[in-house]
Formats: structure tokens, C-alpha cells, sequence
């Protein structure tokens, strides 16, 4: 196909027609795809199903000789700890294994640092006037959506390749009200970007206005490659700590895309101070956490051997529908200058960018052919891509069939949506 700036109104309509009697094909065909969320499909939970009989009739005592039926031990099963000791990059002594959601644990350390406030500050962050949170743009609309339901205001810093732009987070970070930032530091939810060596060790260092600012450290993909490649991360608890801000990274991570998504562990990993802080407040709202799913989850991962091999059986049913896409993409819209989009090492997303003003007309459109796509503007602060040009695709879910009828829909009412704009 000419490309789109090459064509003048005349063949701009000519392609338009051609496109939407696709267009009406496709809506015959009756299809009903969602592409929303990164959920794992059923085939990965089914790679671990033999938790689903663990710890097994009688198996509850921890290496330790805990009862993991009983109350107690808010801190988690040192060797569930242990074995996630290199994931994290922080000995178990500064590791918490919690329940199932990290995003749980982001929530609460954000709840108690605004009602209570954290190591180093001088109050709850409730009791400032503003407070002001960095947030790399693109992102994932649940870190936004907890900013907003604490009014805590979002300042958009826009994404490099390298991660977020750092010259832009050394102004804003000047701010003391500027109290925390949010990172995806491997395989950004949704752009894939994995932060720099040189990002990292400015994050750690950076000179923040606030005393208690902390980095939201969300390692949600830290095992989650889909190459053979495995990015490098610096360990951003040893670089801060090198710069004397131990306290300022919160590590967070969880076996929701490792084991089971609704049953999984998560983690917090930190300084000292930080987690004997988080385990001061945790030690209020709870008795202990599910230690029989740490059990059989420390029985059926073994060690982190068993662990990387788990993940290879992720990979191996993952990548084929990510190639998928980026195939039929490359195939439908390549040269047509219609979009641009991502073909990610890692992760659970693919990021579609399409000309300004054009996101939410294709989801509009996919809509009209059986197709949900997570909302445009979703991956913005307060649910506004201000160029209405971001879409965020996750192939996850779906079977490969369904990622590739869904990828030519997608592609479709793309180009459509560019069409109808340069028609404007
Ligand atoms: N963080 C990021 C960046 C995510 O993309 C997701 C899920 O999609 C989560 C956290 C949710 O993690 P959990 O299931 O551990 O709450």
C-alpha cells in the first residue's frame, strides 16, 4: 500500500472504501476477542498445577519448624525468602514475602507512608500540603489510579529508551513536594524499555528535594523475558545505598505471572530501616500471611534454578503470540506510515503508537468488530493521552488464533483511524 502521506484525497478515499468493506467482512465474522489486561493464559497457570495438591496432606512444618497453618511470622518463610534473595538483589533478612499482590504491598506502603510517614521524614505525607509523584509516561494505569483515589498529584515524565528522561526527573525530583516516582525498571509496562546502567545509579543518586522522597521500584518483570536474552539491571538497593540514600528504593516483585495470578507471593525488598518500618505497620493490619502458599511455593519452585525453568515453559508459550503480532503488524501497516509499535525482549505488553488524535477511534473501532482493548488514554496519568495516540496491546490471554485475528483487526481499524485523520 502507498504510504499514507503519499496519497492525495482522491486515493485517501479509494483506500478508505477499500478499507472499511474489510472492515465489514471482519465485522461479519461474529468475532469476540479481548486483548484488555496481561493476564496469564490458561495454558501458563497450568504449569503450575501441581500447586494445587501442595503442600500435600500433613506437609506444614517450614524449614524452621513453623506450624505454616498458625498465626505468626509476618515476615515470611525464610526460605521463600532466601530462594527470591537473587531476584530482588537484597539478602532475606531485607526480603518481606507477603500475599498474593504486589500491588497490595505498593498500596500499603504508600497508605502507610501517607498516614504514618517513613524513615527519614519529617511527617506522615498526609499532613503535607501537596504531594507530588513522578510518574514515566507511558505507564500502568493501577500505580496512576492509586495516585489518584490519595490525591496525590502526578507529574509526567516522558519515556526514553533508557528509561525515563533524567534530565527532566533531576528538575522535578528539586521539588520537595515531589515525594515518590513510580518505575517498571525491566520491561516498562507498557513500552518494554528497561532501564540503563546510567538511569539507575542517577535515580539512586539524584539529589531529591524531599528527605523522604522514595523510588517505587515495581520489578514486575523481572523474569519475564521473551528472548534469549537477559537484560542488565543494576541493583538499585546496593546503588543507593552506595550514595547514601539507602532507604530510598521500595522493591517490589510477585510470582502473579510466575505461578498463579490470583494466588501467587509477593515481595517487598528494602534497607533495614525500611523493612523493620514496613513490618512496624504490617505487624497492626495482620497476624502473619498465608504461610501454607509459601510453603508449596517453596516446595514447587526448589530453588531458583526450578524457578528460571518455570519461566522458560512462560516463554515458550509466550513469544509465539507476541511474534504473532508484531508479524501481522509489520505485514498490515508496515510502510504505510499509519503507526509505530514495539517489539518487546520482555514483558506483557506491546505499545501501538498511532498518528495524534487517532487511539481512541481505533479502539472505537475495534470495538465495533468484537475486539476490547484496554481504553486509550489508560496508559496516562488521570486517563488522558493528551495526543490521544498511545494504545497498549496484551497478547497474553488470548489463544495464538485469537491474537492473530485480533492483531489484524487491530491493524485495520488502524489504519481506518489514520486514514479518517489525514481525510480531517
Ligand atoms: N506491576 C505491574 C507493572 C504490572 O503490570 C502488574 C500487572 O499487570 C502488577 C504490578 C500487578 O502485580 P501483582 O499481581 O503482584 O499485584
Amino acid at each position: 500500500m502507498t504510504p499514507l502521506s503519499e496519497q492525495n484525497p482522491e486515493a485517501l478515499h479509494a483506500t478508505l472504501g477499500d478499507l472499511q468493506s474489510r472492515y465489514a467482512e471482519l465485522q461479519a465474522r461474529g468475532l469476540k476477542l479481548d486483548m484488555t489486561r496481561g493476564k496469564p493464559a490458561p495454558d501458563q497457570l497450568d504449569l503450575s498445577d501441581d500447586l494445587l495438591t501442595m503442600p500435600g496432606n500433613r506437609d506444614h512444618f517450614t524449614e524452621s519448624r513453623e506450624d505454616a497453618r498458625n498465626y505468626g511470622g509476618v515476615q515470611g518463610l525464610a526460605e521463600l525468602r532466601t530462594l527470591f534473595s537473587g531476584v530482588l538483589g537484597a539478602p532475606p533478612a531485607q526480603i518481606v514475602a507477603g500475599n498474593n499482590s504486589s500491588l497490595a504491598l505498593m498500596h500499603d506502603c504508600l497508605a502507610y507512608a501517607l498516614l504514618k510517614g517513613v524513615p527519614g521524614g519529617a511527617r506522615p505525607w498526609s499532613r503535607e500540603e501537596t504531594v507530588r509523584f513522578l510518574c514515566p509516561v507511558p505507564g500502568y494505569d493501577r500505580h496512576f489510579a492509586l495516585c489518584e483515589t490519595y490525591g496525590i498529584e502526578m507529574l509526567s515524565v516522558p519515556m526514553t529508551p533508557d528509561g525515563p528522561d533524567m534530565a527532566v526527573v533531576e528538575d522535578l525530583v528539586r521539588d520537595p513536594s515531589v515525594k515518590g516516582m513510580w518505575c517498571v525498571p525491566q520491561y516498562s509496562n507498557p513500552g518494554g524499555e528497561t532501564y540503563s546502567d546510567d538511569t539507575v545509579r542517577r535515580l539512586a543518586a539524584m539529589e531529591a528535594g524531599a528527605p523522604d522522597f522514595r523510588l517505587f521500584w515495581d520489578n514486575a518483570y523481572a523474569l519475564h523475558h521473551l528472548t534469549e536474552r537477559r537484560p542488565h539491571l543494576v541493583n538499585v538497593l546496593e546503588a543507593a545505598a552506595e550514595a547514601g540514600h539507602p532507604d530510598r528504593p521500595f522493591v517490589f516483585a510477585s510470582t502473579s505471572k510466575v505461578t498463579l495470578a490470583g494466588a501467587g507471593v509477593a515481595f517487598l525488598a528494602g534497607s533495614p530501616d525500611t523493612i523493620r518500618w514496613y513490618l512496624g505497620c504490617a505487624g497492626k493490619r495482620s497476624i502473619g500471611p498465608d504461610k501454607l502458599n509459601q510453603l508449596r511455593h517453596a516446595r514447587f519452585l526448589r530453588d531458583e534454578a526450578g524457578l528460571l525453568r518455570l519461566m522458560d515453559g512462560h516463554r515458550q508459550r509466550l513469544a509465539p503470540k507476541f511474534t504473532a503480532v508484531t508479524r501481522i503488524l509489520d505485514r498490515d501497516l508496515g510502510g504505510t506510515g499509519a503507526a509505530r509499535w514495539t517489539d518487546p525482549e520482555g514483558g506483557y505488553f506491546i505499545l501501538l503508537e498511532t498518528p495524534e488524535g487517532c487511539a481512541s477511534r481505533v479502539v472505537e473501532l475495534a470495538a465495533g468488530c468484537g475486539l476490547a482493548m484496554t481504553p486509550a488514554g489508560a496508559t496516562h496519568p488521570y486517563g488522558r493521552d493528551p495526543h490521544d495516540r498511545i494504545l497498549r496491546l496484551a497478547p497474553s490471554y488470548p489463544s495464538l488464533a485469537e491474537v492473530e485475528a485480533a492483531a489484524e483487526v487491530i491493524a485495520l481499524c488502524t489504519l481506518i483511524a489514520a486514514t479518517e485523520a489525514r481525510l480531517r
